[in-house]
């Protein structure tokens, strides 16, 4: 794949709001661990109602699709995680909008907008156990991928397998941020559920756009 496109975009969030409903136990269970056990019920909530938008969506620009996302996601989702990805798809929003197709270049930057936005707001380091851990391993990953000239597909392979070992890697850590930070020492042994979101994001448009 060379170009995506602004039915690539919907396939893909739409194969995500599965991946959450069907992973809603598996994120809320790690978020029972190391929180307070709304994680997969966050999510579920707030991609079914982005979902139900997506038909509304299938003639518009990609900055608009985010947009809608973006929104959606911070009206409907409680807790840390909404405002968060409601962030991320708005500061994708910003560098997509009127913009109906991305090359890999226009996707790495929106991508990179997009993380850098959690940052600002969320104040996260890498190594502090959150979502960043795997965001910021697959962003590396597409700047990489970019340099080389790889093709979308590749690309979205690679940074996918890097979000998964950010994921994982959050394992051993002691949470500095969010709720998990509460339990110090006793956060670590555990896989963070942002971390573990945010994975299965990449990961379903690296299945998605192949
Ligand atoms: P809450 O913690 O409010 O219950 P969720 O359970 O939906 O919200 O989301 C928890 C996830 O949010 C954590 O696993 C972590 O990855 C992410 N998170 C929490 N605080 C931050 C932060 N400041 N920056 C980045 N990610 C964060
Ligand atoms: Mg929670």
């Amino acid at each position: 794949m060379q170009i995506i496109r602004n039915n690539n975009i919907l396939d893909w969030i739409q194969a995500y709001t599965v991946v959450i409903a069907d992973d809603k136990e598996y994120l809320t269970k790690l978020d029972s661990d190391i929180g307070d056990g709304d994680h997969g019920i966050n999510m579920d909530r707030g991609f079914k109602a982005v979902a139900a938008k997506l038909p509304d969506l299938a003639d518009k620009d990609i900055g608009t699709i985010f947009k809608t996302i973006a929104m959606t996601l911070i009206s409907t989702v409680g807790g840390a995680s909404g405002p968060l990805y409601g962030t991320f798809f708005l500061q994708m929003a910003t560098r997509t909008q009127g913009k109906f197709e991305l090359a890999l270049e226009d996707w790495v930057s929106a991508f990179q907008a997009g993380v850098e936005g959690i940052v600002m707001r969320g104040k996260a380091n890498l190594g502090d156990k959150t979502m960043i851990d795997s965001l910021t391993p697959a962003l590396q990953s597409f700047r990489k991928s970019q340099e080389k000239g790889l093709d979308i597909s590749t690309a979205l392979k690679l940074s996918s397998q890097a979000a998964e070992q950010g994921m994982l890697a959050t394992i051993p850590l002691v949470a500095r941020k969010g709720r998990a930070s509460y339990l110090g020492e006793r956060s670590a042994g555990h896989q963070d559920p942002g971390a573990t979101s945010s994975f299965f994001l990449i990961r379903a448009a690296a299945k998605c756009w192949i």
